[in-house]
């Protein structure tokens, strides 16, 4: 059997990256896994524990009890979306313990596809740097922070019409320095990545854009 083909796709929060790297897995038939929705759920795990985010203790004890197969219960996954939910998500994720807990699952998924698939496309922070350092194609997906912020606020608005832009440009902001900013695995453009803005393309556009990229990459 050949290795499974990996697709990495790293980028900041509302980037595009989400929608373009399930984009890809469909279009490959490849599996597709979004690894912010790990930290989302050690996160609400840790909160449902009755503990703290801020803890590291309850965080670590969050994560080594983690269980994917959690991520398939529709009500945690709708829970898992909020903002509040990625602000404490980016809290547990800066802690090397938690990181630590969660890395197998993940080189895992990649190297052995769920289904048997061919390929997997994983997206998240670390992805080209830290998890799977040799995936055959590599993206980073950003946008500038104010395009960011509106398409994140018009996705929440649907469940809380009384957040302002402002507020979630300010979390954006927060976030987006958090993360680059860890010590573990920061989110960091990996030296042989792709960089794509999606600030000034339709999803269609920056669809065709990453495809050419991959294909680049995949046909090799
Ligand atoms: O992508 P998403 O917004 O769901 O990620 C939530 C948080 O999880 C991010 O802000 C980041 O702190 C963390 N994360 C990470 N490494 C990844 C994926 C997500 O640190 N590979």
């Amino acid at each position: 059997m050949t290795d499974p083909a990996i697709i990495a796709v790293d980028g900041p929060a509302a980037s595009g990256k989400g929608t373009l790297a399930r984009k890809l897995a469909a279009h490959f038939n490849f599996a597709y896994l979004d690894t912010g929705a790990l930290y989302r759920a050690v996160a609400l795990s840790v909160i449902d524990m009755g503990g703290q985010v801020e803890t590291e203790a309850d965080a670590v004890a969050a994560a080594r009890r983690f269980d994917m197969s959690r991520l398939a219960d529709t009500d945690f996954a709708a829970a898992l979306r909020t903002a509040e939910t990625g602000r404490a998500a980016s809290v547990v994720a800066a802690m090397p313990d938690v990181r630590a807990a969660i890395i197998s699952a993940q080189r895992q998924f990649a190297e052995t596809p769920p289904g048997g698939k061919a390929g997997a496309v994983l997206d998240g922070r670390d992805i080209g740097t830290n998890i799977c350092p040799d995936a055959a194609a590599k993206l980073f997906i950003t946008a500038r922070a104010d395009i960011r912020a509106e398409r994140r606020w018009r996705e929440l608005q649907a469940d809380d019409a009384t957040l302002s832009f402002e507020t979630v440009l300010n979390d954006i902001e927060v976030r987006d320095a958090r993360d680059a900013g860890r010590a573990a695995a920061p989110m960091r453009q990996a030296e042989d990545a792709h960089l794509l803005d999606t600030s000034d393309l339709s999803i269609e556009e920056a669809f065709a854009a990453a495809l050419a990229l991959v294909e680049g990459k995949l046909n090799r």
